[in-house]
Order: structure tokens, then sequence, then C-alpha cells
């Protein structure tokens, strides 16, 4: 049974790293039947926020992916944020130390330093190991000092080496890797301990996470030797560590970076199965020629052995075009819905929820869907879309963009546009023959070229240049208010 997790430090708000590495572990379970366990790595006072934790609650509901054990769920493992489970730690290090894998390191970060440069290494090299064989009576004179000890774990002096499931055979040279601190000297657990502890206690046997916990690896693989000596551990998890994701110019995507913000991604109308996908693609994917899938498609081919080592890259464009795909694959009611909120932030409708809206709203709405669907790609689109539909306003101020569409023949097109679709029988006002009408009156007769012909009745129906089909909209929109946009551009 593969058991997995995603564990989170709760601090800042989600990002596309974050979604990435839970998506991984999400979509593995999923595909082995497994577990998916969801820990919230709160160690760090100064940096963990409730806000932060609520976020990423958010965002794993938001996305759909939904976990077997841990926070608000429970499980036989609990509890799952580790700011609740000191008592645990405290008792691990005190049988770490009883056994010697851990010892007392009185040294301070100064005296690390100096002792490096004595010895002619660079200050930073690391800690060199002086407190591992302290005698009673030096341990004695340092608290006589006032000093209290951190604890440091007992790095054994052989190469360490393991598989990894995405990027092969890894080794670290003995020595490479210096004793490193798991309790600091005012009792407080590091990540370097309560991470490997849950794991063993929580039954992880596979750990999936980005490339830049790889250094961590080694540290691990001894701590969990030494918890399996103890009985804390039953085996040794297996590990995979995911590629870097690139922003512009070869540069790490970073947290600050906007791209990088999950909730953004929300705000400018990215659906969930849209997101999803894309980050998917983010070392995985699903066959050479493809590149759009649903989430049932990939937890049914997700093999982390596919993963590729090489760096993803990530491109808004291509994120946005995937997620017109999946936009267009909505029923229209679906459609509908999740547009309402977006067109409500935006004040085109009346209300937040699609029951909530007007009659009127919903007719036009619905009568609207099959134009705007298939042409936004985003959800925050959608309003600019609906907007000159949804609005009874005989005027449409034009933006600047359409406005370079109205050449000097625009007055005489609206003419005599205007003049034909006034004799228009209001019950005959329909796409079909609004279309062949005006096809007559402007083309035919009036000798303008397509272009120039519907260019200002378009502006003088939507404000904008891109609009979703003119004649499907004048029917929409009523003769009435399209006559008074018409007329009113004119003026
Ligand atoms: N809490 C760690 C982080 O957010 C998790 C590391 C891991 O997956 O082992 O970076």
């Amino acid at each position: 049974n593969v058991r997995v997790r995603f564990c989170p430090s709760p601090t800042g708000t989600p990002h596309v790293g974050m979604v990435r590495t839970a998506l991984f572990n999400w979509a593995e379970a999923r595909h082995t039947g497994g577990t998916f366990v969801f820990r919230i790595e709160d160690t760090d006072a100064a940096r963990d926020s409730e806000e932060s934790y609520e976020q990423i609650l958010e965002s794993l509901r938001w996305l759909g992916l939904d976990w077997d054990e841990g926070v608000e769920v429970g499980g036989p493992n609990g509890p799952y944020r580790q700011s609740e489970r000191s008592g645990i730690y405290r008792d691990v290090a005190a049988r770490l130390l009883e056994a010697g894998y851990a010892y007392e390191s009185y040294s301070t970060p100064d005296e690390i330093k100096e002792r490096n440069l004595a010895a002619g290494r660079p200050a930073e090299f690391g800690y060199d190991g002086y407190d591992r064989d302290l005698t009673e009576e030096q341990k004695a004179a340092f608290r006589a000092e006032g000093r209290r000890p951190a604890l440091r774990i007992r790095m054994p002096d052989e190469d360490i080496v393991f598989d990894d499931l995405i990027r092969g055979r890894i080794e670290f040279k003995a020595g490479s890797v210096p004793d490193y601190v798991i309790v600091r000297p005012n009792g407080d657990p590091l990540y370097t301990l309560t991470n490997p502890v849950d794991d063993a206690m929580m039954g992880i046997n596979v750990v999936l996470r980005g490339e830049d916990l790889l250094s961590s690896t080694p540290r691990q693989i001894v701590l969990y030797r030494y918890l399996m000596e103890l009985g804390v551990a039953k085996e040794m998890p297996v590990f995979g560590h995911m590629p870097y994701v690139m922003g512009e110019g070869k540069k790490k995507l970073s947290k600050r970076d906007p791209e990088s913000n999950l909730f953004l991604h929300r705000e400018n109308g990215f659906i969930p199965e849209g997101l999803l996908n894309y980050l998917a693609l983010l070392g995985w994917s699903i066959a050479p020629d493809r590149d759009v899938f649903s989430m049932a498609e990939m937890v049914e081919k997700f093999d982390v052995r596919d993963v590729k080592a090489n760096p993803a890259h990530f491109d808004l464009d291509k994120a946005i075009s995937i997620n017109a795909e999946h936009i267009r694959m909505l029923d229209a009611d679906d459609f509908l819905r999740r547009a309402v909120p977006y067109l409500h932030r935006d004040g085109v409708v009346s209300a937040d929820a699609w029951e909530a809206l007007t009659d009127r709203e919903r007719e036009v709405l619905t009568a609207a869907a099959p134009l705007v669907q298939p042409r936004v790609r985003l959800l925050g689109e959608v309003s600019g879309m609906v907007g000159s539909l949804l609005s009874q306003e005989g005027y449409i101020e034009p933006d600047a963009d359409a406005r370079k569409q109205l050449k000097d023949s625009a007055g005489d097109v609206l003419d005599k546009a205007i003049e034909a679709l006034r004799g228009v029988d209001e019950a005959e006002w329909t796409a079909e023959p609004l279309h062949a009408l005006l096809d007559k009156a402007l083309v035919e007769d009036g000798g303008y070229k397509p272009r120039l012909a519907y260019g200002p009745v378009r502006v003088a129906m939507s404000g904008r240049r891109v609009s979703p089909p003119l004649f499907e909209s004048m029917e929409i929109v009523g003769k009435d208010v399209s006559l008074a946009r018409l007329e009113g551009l004119r003026a």
C-alpha cells in the first residue's frame, strides 16, 4: 500500500510549485490505490501563520485534491499538525540521545566559524564534529558557563547512496554531510527531526518532493536508519525529487513571482481542470503528442518514474491555452455558473450565484453562452464579452482599441445600417436575416469591404474591437437597444 504525503509549511500564500507537489503526490496515491496524507509542518512559530494554513486548505479544496488522512479529516496517525506533536519529538530526541545516535553540541556558530578558519577551511564550511566525543566533565563545564546544548545527529563515515525514483542513483560522499542539528538549544525541534519522525510514524513509504530538498535526503536516510534501530520506523521510504520550475529568463520561479501565485491564477479565471492539467505538464506528460487531459486520465496513467528530472519551464501562455480547452469542454450550464462570480466581481450582473440572478440576466447569459464559451480562455474574460449583451444602455463608449477601428467612412456606414435596420420587423430581428440585410445594404449596395462595413457596427454594439459574433449579439440585445447604440455612436 503506497502511502504518500503532502506536508507544506504554512508560510505565505500557496504557490505553483507547492501545488504541483500536492498534485503529483495525490496522483501517485490515486493511481496506486494508496493513501494520501496531508500534514502541516508548522514548527517555525515565527514564520508560520494560520492565514497561510487556511489558504493552503482552500487551494487543495478548490482544486479538488482530496486527502485520506490528515488535518481536518483526521486519521489513525494524528495529530497532523506538527505544532501539536511536540511531546512526540521530545521523546524521540531523548531516545536518539540515549542510544548515542545524537549527541549534545555546545559549539556556537561563531566558534564553528573560527575553528574552520583556523584549520584553513572557509568559515561557512559547516560543522566540524567538535562536540562528538565530549567527556561528561567537558559537558558539565559548558553547562556551568550557562550554555545549553543543541542536539546533533552523528553522521556515519560512509558514502550515502540511494535510488531516486526520478533522478536515478544519487551518491553523497562520506564526510560531505556534517553532523546536523535536530533540536535547538532552547528545546525546539527542527524540520530535520520532525519531518522524518512524522514520515516514519505515519508510515510514509514514498517521499515525493521538490529538488530543493535533495540535500536533506542523505541526512534523513541516516536518521531513518537510527529510527529503524529504535523501532520508530518500519522501512526506509523511497524518494523522488521533482524538477525545479523555471520562470522567465532561465531563473527558478520564485514564490514571490506573480506567476507563481495560485490565487492570482484563480482570480484571472483559471478553472481547476485547466490549471491542474497545466501543472501536471511541469515534469510529466501523458503522451508525446498530447497536452490536454483530465485528472481521471492523469490518475489512470500517472507513474512517478515517468517524471523527468530536467527543469520544467512555466509558460503562462501555454497554461492559458490549455485552460481555454477545458473551458470549452464544460457544459454550458456549468460554464455559466462558474462565470457568475467573475461577472459579479466585474459589476456586470447583480449577484454572485446563478440562482440569485434576475430572469433577464439568466436569459441573456443562456443565449450568450454558445457565443462566448468558445472564445474565452479565462473566466475573467467573460465579463468583457457579455457586458454589452447584458447592458441595456443605448450608447457604449468605445475603448481606445475600438476607436482605432473607426475610419472616415464610419459615419456613412452607420447611416446606411440604421436606415436598413429601422424597417425590420421586431419579430424578424434574428441573426440570419440581420446578416443578410446588412450584407445587402453595406457590402452589395454600399460597396464597402466587409471589414470596413462591420467594424463600426461592431464598435457601436460592444464598444470593443473583439466581441461575440455580431448578428447574434444584435439579436440578444434586441431592436431598440441595437438601433440606439448605432445612433449613439453616429451622434
Ligand atoms: N515542510 C517542507 C516544505 O514545505 C516539506 C518538505 C518535504 O516534503 O519533505 O518545504
